[in-house]
């Protein structure tokens, strides 16, 4: 693996980008691994987009950057190369500049949730899994499940017509996979899923505090919730109450930081341990 031995300057592009923890995270991961990398937030609007990347580009003010919404599909088309990963799902939130000027699209998103269902034991193998949401974490997920070889995944989302897009385009990638779309989570499963997923903001600061999941589930499934602050979501502590093993969103968020270092710099000593101490550190933070 390439091992960057100079500073290194990154960020995280988006609009708007206050409210992002990265910048916090890679300041602390900079003192942990003593390496000068230098991160901040990239606020481009989007009136602003067309005459801001060219410039951005040209005088390399970044070797590299995080996305965040609203430009994940907007970078998947501008890169010269896709990773698997970010072609798959069609979107691109980490960028690197090669030195030979030529810019990667990745997707870490994939990483960040397949880490964080191993650390937590979960395979879901020929299972069925539930997805409330149907964007781009929720996509991520659907393909995560798909590599899994789950036997049949749901998308359940208030807008009917996105969760039916992304059950097309994961079938085409995962024939061996029943992918369904519904409105409001069906009272019966065939099988009792092994997974549920809140892809959708509900919970998150600033957003309303309700669980997505409407329906009983069964105990013994992961609860897995992408909302990392607070800590404690609607979702979890119903999943809690119906005696659900349980995951929140920073565990994602953390590998998918650990794995943007990586894709920049290089290999990282002791990954493990480095992310458990940042983990113990942040989740002060966030509560
Ligand atoms: P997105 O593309 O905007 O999709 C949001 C999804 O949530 C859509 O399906 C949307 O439904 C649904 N939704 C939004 N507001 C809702 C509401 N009030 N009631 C019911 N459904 C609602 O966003 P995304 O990028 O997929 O992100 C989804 C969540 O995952 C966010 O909370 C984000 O912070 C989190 N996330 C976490 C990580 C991590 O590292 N932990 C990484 C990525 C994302 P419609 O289709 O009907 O609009």
């Amino acid at each position: 693996m390439h091992q960057v031995q100079r500073n290194f300057y990154a960020g995280v592009m988006g609009f708007p980008v206050a409210h992002s923890w990265s910048p916090r995270i890679f300041a602390r991961l900079s003192q942990i691994l003593e390496f000068p990398l230098h991160y901040r937030g990239i606020e481009v609007q989007p009136k602003d987009w067309d005459e801001a990347l060219p410039v951005i580009q040209r005088l390399r003010l970044f070797d590299g950057w995080n996305v965040t919404l609203p430009y994940k599909e907007r970078f998947y088309d501008w890169v010269d190369e896709l990773s698997p990963e970010a072609k798959a799902v069609g979107a691109v939130n980490l960028v690197r500049l090669a030195e030979d000027g030529r810019s990667w699209g990745h997707n870490t998103d994939v990483f960040g949730i397949l880490k964080t269902l191993e650390e937590q034991n979960l395979d879901v193998g020929r299972g069925l899994a539930v997805i409330y949401g149907a964007g781009g974490a929720a996509l991520s997920v659907g393909y995560v499940l798909g590599l899994q070889g789950a036997s049949e995944v749901w998308f359940v989302n208030r807008t009917l017509t996105r969760a039916q897009a992304q059950c097309k385009r994961l079938r085409r990638l995962f024939p061996h996979t029943q992918f369904v779309a519904a409105e409001v989570a069906p009272v019966r499963f065939r099988s009792p899923p092994r997974l549920y997923v809140n892809a959708t903001p509900l919970g998150m600061k600033g957003f309303p505090s309700r669980s997505p999941m409407r329906t009983r589930a069964e105990g013994g499934a992961l609860a897995f919730d992408l909302v990392y602050a607070p800590e404690s979501t609607p979702f979890l502590r119903s999943a809690e109450r119906q005696g659900l093993r349980r995951v929140g969103g920073l565990d994602m968020l953390l590998w998918q930081a650990l794995a943007s270092w990586e894709i920049w710099v290089g290999e990282i000593p002791k990954i493990q341990k480095i992310k458990k101490q940042l983990r113990q550190e942040i989740v002060t933070q966030i509560r």
